[in-house]
């Protein structure tokens, strides 16, 4: 049987243009970067190299990228980092109830260590406004953190106005960009952006390995003390394989983004439009403009996300639910309930998201597969029972 991925958001393959580029630093360069002899000093080449690579494609300086073992470090040690280093100036930070965990649970943290969070609402479709941004603004606040797109429903927040923002009023902002990056065109200056978190397995490159852009100037504590790897500010030994990945992986996205985001979009419109033609009581969740080219997020009234997934997985097609068993709780996903989706058709959401490796072929195959199987939960499921009597 045919395995058909659509969950590229939960983590994409490794790309063979990667996997081939960096084989050679696991056994053959594998000197640790910082000695001196010549297969230390390629591998700490094909570091700086990477470095290039990242800063290039968002316009930063090379100075300005530091490498991490992947995106949720990156958000851990922009947050973190930014409080420590300026909790004499100020203890309030802003964000939104739609971030991941990783900045939400970081965020949670520093409330226990004495500090205050605004977290800022969305709309229906998940956008935060640039306006209520402004005004949670406060006299202590030291750092603005929103996402650049939203990992479950795919809306493209407002960043460059947020940006703007930041910028006039002295504070520093910080975007979540691990969905985005690789995906959409990103201009760290352009769009007035301080810190920057981005992940290798969400781009094609390995996991374990992600990379912080901080603005030159920007002050923030070392995250890992030892070594003087990384400027003295995350110490250990580099993950040169992973690094040397992220860095071609990125290179490769930003190369081909014109031409994939619109083959994807394509894609992800075609799936939208099948799946809400032919199931009744279904509905976008996010924007319908607004969003990453590869994301499909679709609630269906009466059922279970998490049976949908085991149904799909039977016919060998691998996506995600916004629901209860897969996040290890019973609430059904934050972002969900916070786009104003009662519990009961948060529970029924479906995410699909669309890679490099997906075709048209499969798309139209998962738009065949789903009604039958959303037909078959509803008829087991006494929710519908109940509603069609009331309705008949
Ligand atoms: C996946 C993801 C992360 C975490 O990245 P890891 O490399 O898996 O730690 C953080 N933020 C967003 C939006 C993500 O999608």
């Amino acid at each position: 049987m045919r395995n058909i991925y659509f969950d590229n958001a939960a983590t994409t393959p490794v790309r063979k243009e990667v996997l081939e580029y960096i084989l050679p630093y696991f056994s053959e360069y594998y000197g640790n970067a910082s000695s001196v002899y010549n297969i230390a000093r390629i591998g700490k080449k094909a570091i700086e190299d990477a470095r290039k690579k990242v800063a290039d494609a968002f316009n930063a300086d090379v100075s300005e990228i530091y490498f991490t073992a992947g995106g949720s470090e990156a958000d851990n040690w922009a947050i973190k980092g930014v409080a420590e280093a300026l909790s004499v100036k100020g203890r309030h930070i802003i964000t939104t109830n739609i971030e991941h965990h990783a900045v939400l649970h970081t965020c949670e943290y520093l409330e226990k260590k004495g500090f205050e969070v605004t977290y800022l609402p969305v709309d229906e479709y998940g956008l935060v406004s640039p306006e209520d941004v402004e005004k949670a603004i406060r006299e202590d606040t030291i750092l603005i953190s929103i996402m650049f797109a939203n990992n479950e429903i795919g809306t493209i927040m407002p960043v460059k106005e947020i940006g703007e923002i930041a910028r006039k009023r002295g504070i520093y902002f910080h975007t979540d960009a691990v969905q985005a990056a690789g995906h959409v065109k990103i201009d760290v200056k352009e769009m007035n952006i301080d810190l920057m978190s981005i992940s290798g397995h969400k781009l094609g490159a390995p996991k374990g390995v992600g990379a912080l852009f901080v603005k030159k100037g920007v002050k923030i504590e070392a995250f890992i003390h030892g070594g003087a790897q990384e400027r003295r500010k995350r110490a250990g030994t580099e993950n040169i394989p992973g690094i040397a990945g992220l860095g071609k992986a990125i290179e490769l996205a930003v190369a081909e983004m014109d031409e994939e985001a619109e083959r994807l979009t394509g894609l992800r419109d075609k799936l939208i439009k099948g799946i809400l033609e032919s199931i009744p009581f279904s509905r976008l969740n996010g924007h319908p403009e607004k969003r990453l080219p590869g994301n499909c997020n679709v609630s269906f009234e009466f059922i279970e996300g998490e049976s949908m997934l085991l149904f799909l997985d039977m016919k060998g097609i691998y996506a995600s639910s916004g629901s209860a068993c897969t996040s290890g709780s019973l609430d059904p996903s934050h972002v969900l309930l916070a786009i104003g989706l009662p519990h009961e058709k948060a529970h029924g959401s479906l995410r699909i998201s669309l890679g490099r490796d997906n075709t048209e072929e499969e798309v139209d195959m998962l738009i065949n597969e789903l009604p039958p199987i959303v037909e078959r939960l509803r008829a087991m499921s006494p929710l519908y029972e109940e509603f069609t009597a009331k309705n008949s």
